[in-house]
């Protein structure tokens, strides 16, 4: 099998941020590469396990609460970050999640009022108003910002539930607008960030297996390895389909 023929993707945390089924962002990327006759493995690490640069095409972390953001901070401050940093900046494909976000913009002060260093690898923070603050809560519908490759983008949806409300600074794009929910703070409208080919966003539900169109950008994204981005064969998407009109209208879209 050619190397484009091959995804190799990393799972960060599978068993400290896996909350709302964010695992099952990691079933359909597998399942829509390998329905396409590639060869998807996916290496989960956990707290401790170094991430070798280099070695993966495609990142995912999925959310936590508060208690496990703490453990997976540390983590990513003293042993993953370095390598996750470079993967970045080299174009490797990354999707975060709520949490896990959440951690990879300059901080995270939680609902304590403590303040978790983040890995900066995009220009926001986030911040939890404290324990008695109404959280952002419901199912979200928002438009994809288009590629600057001429990807269209489209409307992505999803469940979304956190304290933190998180800005963009000057630096960062928003990965999408929202119709309905809050997104990134409730207030600007934006939902989500990309910095290069990583994305951040607070939607769980999952994510991925009801917004089809999405999955396939980041496999596409994921084979480009910075070449050209390959079109990938359509497969039958009716009940993938079926799954996002009933979030658009669950979202009143
Ligand atoms: N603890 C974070 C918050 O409430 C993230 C929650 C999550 O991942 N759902 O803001």
């Amino acid at each position: 099998m050619s190397e484009n023929q091959r995804l190799r993707i990393a799972h960060l945390y599978p068993r400290l941020m896996n909350i709302y089924g964010d695992r099952g962002n990691i079933m359909a990327l597998t399942r829509r590469a390998r329905a396409r006759g590639m060869d998807a493995d996916v290496t989960e690490l956990g707290a401790g396990d170094a991430l070798a640069a280099g070695a993966f095409d495609l990142i995912f972390a999925g959310g936590a609460q508060d208690r496990e953001q703490r453990r997976v901070a540390d983590d990513l401050r003293t042993v993953k970050g370095d390598s996750l940093r470079e993967a970045v900046e080299a174009g490797v494909v990354m999707l975060a999640v709520c949490g896990g976000y959440q951690l990879f913009g300059a901080h995270y002060t939680d609902a304590t009022g403590a303040q978790l260093p983040g890995l900066g690898l995009f220009d926001i923070w986030t911040e939890h108003p404290g324990a008695g603050a109404a959280r952002l809560v419901g199912n979200v519908v928002a438009e994809l910002e288009p590629g600057d490759d001429g990807w269209e983008g489209g409307t992505l949806v999803g469940f979304e539930n956190h304290g933190g409300r998180t800005m963009l600074g000057p630096g960062a794009r928003p990965l999408a607008r929202v119709r309905s929910g809050h997104g990134n703070n409730g207030r600007d409208g934006t939902e989500g960030v990309r910095y290069k080919n990583a994305f951040g966003t607070y939607l769980h539900g999952s994510l991925l297996p009801k917004n089809p169109r999405f999955a396939d950008r980041l496999i596409a994204l994921a084979l480009a390895r910075g070449g050209d981005v390959p079109d990938l064969a359509p497969l039958d998407d009716r009940l993938e389909q079926a799954a996002h009109d009933a979030a658009l209208r669950l979202g009143g879209r």
